[in-house]
């Protein structure tokens, strides 16, 4: 095996603590150090207080080869990065000629004065080069001592990714090895079922397989390093290729390909067409299929038909909703039955349930049908899983998809 660097990323700031804002540029740098095939080692969160980030900072120098901080390079007094980085290294910062003209040019570019405050932005030490950022005021510090290497950028993601992009990663050792990654997504199997069918395979190491719970189902990463891209692909693709068959019934797609991507392409194979007709889910299907682009070539479009009487105007019969209550088999394919002649389409899917908190006509929170007219017939889906109101609108929503995905697969 061959041996991996290991990063540390520190984020900086009492916002990110309090949870006032989401620490987004630590996943983005995790992600890029992943395919870098850079191990990542651990992530902290500090905040604003120059002993305790002098003090981290150090930790991780000591622990890892590459440390990445982020933000704290404001000009204002709780902006104190440069100031802990100057006393990790022991070192006296000093406002930088060539930084200062360029930051006053910055300032007056955009017809204002510089403030005394932000001289600081233009700090350097001895150790340290400065990272250009040509999109906002807080250049990064770069510095490359005894084998280690620390970067420090702006906050800002824009800037950040920028920055880490074009400053960084030039400077970052080349390593000796590659990572290839592939993750399959899965939908209508649970996690726990999902690790029980692949269970021969997450012990491994190189190879190595993790499974993801997320919204729309299950994902399995597959990853394998090796000295080269070819050699990595290699040793992952017979792991690929044998979970990809145990799970061939679950898996809707690879490396981030969403359902409704595959639910289109399928329906443009077959030359048909798709509509929604929605009650509890109220358009968010909807807005599913029309987040995909290119899908005005199949869906054409779909039904928000909330209370009794929207449905009764599309064509569903009030007996049925009477005889059978709202939230039934029977209303589920009579709404679907209903779109599928008024849109003219080859499919329509319908959602009917109950979101909650308060029960419906008898009926609990999480009871809910999803009704499919196909080309052939049409058929009832039922769900019954209690949950808060968000959650089970999302699972229905699932559901939908997911019938609609299978049901396509079948008839293929
Ligand atoms: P500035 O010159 O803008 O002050 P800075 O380097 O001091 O830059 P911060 O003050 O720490 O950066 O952060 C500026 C803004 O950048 C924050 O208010 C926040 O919106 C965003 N930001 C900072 N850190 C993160 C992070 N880890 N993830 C996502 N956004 C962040
Ligand atoms: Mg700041």
């Amino acid at each position: 095996m061959v041996k991996s660097l290991r990063a540390e990323i520190i984020s900086i700031g009492t916002e990110l603590l309090l949870g006032e804002i989401v620490d987004t540029n630590s996943t983005y740098l995790s992600q890029e150090l992943r395919d870098l095939g850079i191990f990542v080692f651990r992530k902290t969160t500090i905040g604003d207080n120059r002993a305790r980030l002098a003090a981290e900072i150090k930790e991780a120098l000591d622990r890892s080869d590459i440390v990445i901080v982020g933000g704290g390079l404001g000009p204002t007094d709780d902006d104190l990065t440069r100031e802990a980085i100057a006393d990790v290294y022991d070192e006296e910062p000093e406002v930088n000629a060539h930084l200062l003209e360029e930051l006053e040019k910055m300032f007056s570019r955009r017809n204002r004065k510089m403030p005394e405050t932000n001289n600081k932005q233009a700090w350097l030490i001895p150790s340290a080069i400065a990272l250009e950022n040509p999109i906002g005021t807080a250049c990064g510090w770069l510095v490359n001592k005894n084998n280690k290497i620390l970067a420090a950028m702006p906050g800002p993601p824009h800037e950040m990714k920028r920055m880490w992009r074009e400053k960084v990663l030039p400077h970052l050792p080349q390593t000796n090895s590659v990572l290839f990654h592939e993750t399959l997504h899965t939908i209508g199997i649970g996690e726990g079922d999902l690790a029980e069918a692949i269970k021969d395979f997450t012990r491994s190491q190189n190879p190595s397989v993790g499974t993801y719970a997320r919204g729309n189902g299950v994902d399995v990463r597959i990853a394998a390093s090796a000295g080269n891209l070819a050699e990595a692909k290699s040793i992952a693709k017979p792991f690929i290729d044998k979970i990809s068959a145990l799970l061939k019934d679950y898996v809707y797609g690879t490396n981030g390909k969403t359902i409704v991507e595959s639910i289109k392409e399928m329906l443009i194979k077959n030359g048909q067409t798709i509509a929604t007709i929605e009650s509890i889910t109220g358009g968010a299907l909807a807005s599913d299929f029309t987040a995909c682009s290119g899908i005005s070539k199949c869906y054409v479009g779909g039904a928000v038909t909330y209370c009794n009487e929207m449905k009764v105007q599309m064509g569903v019969e009030a007996e049925i909703i009477n005889e059978f209550g709202v939230v039934s088999r029977e209303t589920a394919i009579a709404m679907a039955d209903a779109a599928k002649k008024q849109f003219k389409v080859d499919w329509a899917i319908s959602t009917t349930g109950v979101a909650g908190p308060d029960s419906l006509d008898g009926k609990k929170p999480g009871y809910a049908w999803v009704g499919l007219a196909g080309p052939d017939a049409t058929v009832g889906y039922e769900l019954d899983w209690p949950g808060e109101r968000e959650m089970v609108i999302k699972r229905v929503r699932r559901m939908a998809l997911m019938t609609i995905f299978n049901s396509l697969k079948e008839s293929r």
